[in-house]
């Protein structure tokens, strides 16, 4: 399954740096995961301050 990200999510963009496939992008108010092209590795989990990013 694929990453998303919750509302806990503060827009600082580091997860987006972090992806390997460029998978994260900037979104209303926060950043969002493209399920599509989400390959589950959990960089972004482990690179976000507030936990935001978790697996569906
Ligand atoms: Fe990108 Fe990996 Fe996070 Fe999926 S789990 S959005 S591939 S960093
Ligand atoms: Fe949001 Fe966390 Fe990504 Fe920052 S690292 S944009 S808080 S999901």
């Amino acid at each position: 399954m694929a990453y998303q990200i919750s509302d806990d999510c503060i827009a600082c963009g580091a997860c987006a740096d972090e992806c390997p496939v460029s998978a994260i992008s900037e979104g209303d108010g926060k950043y969002v995961i493209d399920a599509d092209t989400c390959i589950s590795c959990g960089a972004c989990a482990g690179t976000c301050p507030v936990g935001a990013p978790a697996e569906a």
